[in-house]
């Protein structure tokens, strides 16, 4: 690492919390970005498979994006109240709700997945009356106190308290001894079940809402089989509770499949969460939902950044480029090629307890070639092994055994052929090393 580097390292430390996880053993300055891939303050030059956390979902300096940026700020206004009207945040409040498929449909802008999250917790508890919600296990909704509350994954949970009261199903904790030999049809009958028992034993049914993930982000990519939430939302509509699909990592059609990551369910969801990919790097969030359950809400009045004028220049540009190219196809196509090429390595490799994904979104999860249990120790080589051949990607999981990827949805054949040499290769040496 140079001087600069561990400088601002040590610098870091001393004013940043110690909760705020840096990657690699080696931490990276990035400085500089353009197309899918980023430039450290050292000259080195990485694929980056995570995009920051998934938010250059079409990747780095890219012309449309600035110039939005750029010719709002050439007006003067870079904020004024949100009082006024807004031209783009209506415009993308438009495309937003003709694309959620949410009938009569509107949209509330924050700044973050967490906001957005929060807001959904409001409106749910506020229409129902009640402060009961229903989340998955190995969940993540944010660091906010209604957020924290409906998250269970322990890590990012840690010892948080929340006024909520929440009830947690299963659904993504299918590798369970007593779920592991179940098909996916079964195992949905056991989670509906369980859903059923949760709602007569626990709640007698008066529930906000279930919120969650249809993938299951730092949860380590985890996923419910297709349908759960289908089969979920039956049960949900025969007590009235509402359903908030998450789709902070899942939306834009990174899953390849269908444009929000509940598409994949055939679920139509009463509100969904966005934030991350939209501003490509700007912060955006926010809420789509029935319009009859927003306009509900109505004494939150309006967040004093949420849908600003730069924000939504720039969450415009990155929305009309997606649809412009058609990148869900590409993200379909992109991403099957490498979980698919990735799969097959996997087949005869010890260390791979398993790969899983749907388009730019998936995982590979790193186990004991002896006992099979879940190795952090070789997820952190895979990260920096990867790292020093020039690919970046994210860390995750439950156990901390799962590396993550979500490239840009802008990815190439040959970036993902790339990507894809790099991270078999990487899996073939430390599988032949620990035989
Ligand atoms: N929801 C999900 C599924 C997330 O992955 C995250 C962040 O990682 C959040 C919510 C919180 O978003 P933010 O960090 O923008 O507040």
């Amino acid at each position: 690492m140079s001087d600069r580097t561990e400088d601002l390292l040590a610098r870091h430390r001393a004013v940043i919390p110690n909760w705020v996880a840096l990657y690699y053993d080696h931490p990276i300055e990035i400085v500089r970005g353009k197309g899918n891939r980023v430039t450290d303050a050292e000259g080195n030059t990485y694929l980056d498979f995570f995009t920051g956390i998934l938010t250059n979902m079409i990747g780095y300096d890219v012309a449309e994006v600035r110039q939005a940026v750029e010719r709002q700020l050439a007006t003067g206004v870079v904020h004024t109240s949100t009082a006024y009207l807004l031209r783009g945040q209506v415009a993308l409040a438009e495309k937003i709700a003709k694309l959620s498929g949410i009938k009569d449909a509107k949209v509330f802008f924050t700044n973050s997945g967490t906001e957005a999250n929060e807001t959904a917790l409001l409106l749910a508890t506020y229409a129902r009356k009640t402060d009961q919600v229903l989340a998955m296990r190995q969940s993540y909704h944010g660091r906010s106190f209604g957020a924290i509350g409906v998250t269970s994954n322990r890590n990012w949970k840690n010892n948080s308290y929340s006024p909520l009261n929440v009830h947690f199903l299963h659904g993504a904790d299918r590798h369970l001894p007593q779920f592991a030999r179940l098909s996916d049809s079964d195992y949905i009958k056991v989670c509906v079940e369980d859903l059923r028992h949760v709602l007569a034993t626990a709640t007698g049914g008066d529930v906000a809402c279930l919120i969650a993930e249809p993938i299951q982000g730092v949860g380590g990519f985890t996923m419910a089989p297709d349908g759960l939430f289908l089969a979920y939302k039956d049960v949900l509509d025969e007590h009235g509770i509402l359903f908030v699909s998450d789709e902070v990592q899942t939306g834009w059609g990174r899953t390849g499949q269908s444009f929000w990551g509940i598409g994949n369910h055939g679920v139509v969801p009463d509100a969904m969460t966005f934030a991350k990919g939209l501003g490509n790097g700007f912060a955006v969030g926010g809420v789509v939902a029935r319009g009859d359950l927003l306009d509900s809400l109505h004494a939150v009045g309006l967040s004093t950044f949420g849908g600003n004028p730069i924000s939504m220049a720039a969450a415009n540009a990155t929305l009309d480029y997606v649809l412009d190219h058609d990148l869900q196809a590409n993200a379909a196509r992109t991403g099957s090629s490498i979980i698919e090429g990735l799969s097959k390595a996997a087949e005869g490799l010890s260390v791979v307890g398993e790969v899983r994904g749907k388009g730019l979104m998936f995982a590979i999860e790193m186990v004991d070639p002896v006992t099979g249990e879940p190795s952090p120790a070789l997820a952190g080589r895979m990260m920096e092994e990867t790292r020093t051949r020039g690919l970046l990607g994210g860390k995750g999981g439950l156990y901390g055994n799962v590396l993550r990827m979500a490239p840009p949805l802008t990815l190439t054949d040959a970036e993902a052929e790339e990507g894809l040499g790099i991270l078999v290769d990487v899996l073939e040496e430390i599988d032949r090393e620990m035989r």
